[in-house]
């Protein structure tokens, strides 16, 4: 059997997942729910993965559980997305080489294609196998920042950019380091909410040596994903320097109220994030049950205002 050390902790938990809606009812005692997701399976092209370290933030008995339904397979993910012409969205096709390039200060550049959770809302699950390798396209992201000045900001994405090795992560903030009209590190990332032990030591050493302004945006949608262990690593970030936003989506039926929202931005910011931005979903066809419309978020923002203070009130974009 393999010996992990602490600094590998985060790949055991990552490697330790159900890859079966199946195996996540059985788990959770929901086997009454089984049959609801019987002929899902083969009709979806996104496949099921869940890290049973976030499985166990779950409630037992609980069908209706806001973690479990973002990413249990839905009988209307595989309706839509039979009865639909498939579309690929947006943002796809400003992909060039790995990069996006839509905002004059700012570039963001697709690490990679893989997570270590898959979100059933997920907009880039239908083009996320066809990023391609980074290293391919490393010269032409450095000629392209190199030769605009303008640019002032990277932002690394993916699929997830945590996913990455410490070692690989720490030869890609060198190369960019030496971009000298490059400032700032924006680093955009769901893993540590999902495995906490992903903030390892070397890490942190690597954040808090770099030159760069180091800016983590977490993805939460619910207040029951952060627990202790979520703290403790945000808290890691924090010594490091490094300046912790979140980004949500709101989801129908998981947080789509204010209340809910409330408690959210609260656990933030006892873990030390302040809540940035709340997106409106980025809908393609299997992923529409998700829905919730603008006039519905701008009534839940309108009532959270009430609840919050100014700084825990994140800001609703839509595209
Ligand atoms: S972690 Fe982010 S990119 Fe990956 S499936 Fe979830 S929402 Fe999509």
């Amino acid at each position: 059997m393999k010996h992990f050390n602490s600094k590998e902790l985060w790949l055991k938990q990552l490697s330790n997942t159900i890859n079966n809606p199946h195996d996540l009812l059985t788990l959770l005692k929901l086997d009454n729910n089984i049959k609801l997701i019987n002929n899902i399976k083969t009709k979806v092209s996104f496949s099921f993965r869940v890290p049973k370290i976030f499985v166990e933030r779950m409630k037992l008995n609980d069908p209706n559980d806001p973690l479990l339904m973002q990413v249990l397979l839905n009988i209307k993910e595989s309706r839509n997305f039979n009865k639909l012409t498939k579309k690929i969205s947006l943002e796809s096709n400003l992909v060039k080489f790995n990069l996006i390039h839509k905002y004059n200060n700012r570039v963001l550049i697709l690490l990679n294609n893989s997570c270590a959770i898959h979100c059933r809302y997920c907009f880039r699950r239908d083009y996320l196998k066809d990023i391609s390798n980074i290293k391919d396209n490393m010269d032409y992201i450095i000629n392209y920042i190199l030769q605009n000045k303008e640019i002032n900001e990277i932002i690394l994405s993916g699929g997830d950019p945590l996913m990455m090795r410490d070692k690989n992560i720490k030869v890609l903030i060198s190369m960019l380091e030496k971009i000298s009209h490059i400032l700032i590190l924006r680093i955009h990332t769901r893993l540590p909410i999902i495995i906490p032990s992903r903030i390892t030591d070397d890490l942190c050493n690597i954040l808090i040596n770099s030159r760069f302004k180091i800016i983590l945006v977490t993805h939460t949608n619910h207040a029951n994903e952060i627990n202790s262990s979520v703290i403790d690593s945000m808290n890691k970030l924090s010594k490091a320097n490094v300046i912790l936003l979140n980004q949500s989506v709101l989801l129908r039926n998981i947080n789509n109220n204010a209340n809910t929202l409330a408690n959210l931005s609260i656990k933030l910011i006892q873990a030390g994030i302040i809540p940035y931005y709340i997106h409106l979903l980025d809908k393609i066809n299997s992923n529409i049950h998700f829905l919730v419309t603008k006039t519905q978020a701008n009534k839940i923002m309108k009532d959270l205002s009430n609840k919050v203070s100014g700084y825990l009130l994140p800001k609703l974009m839509y595209d």
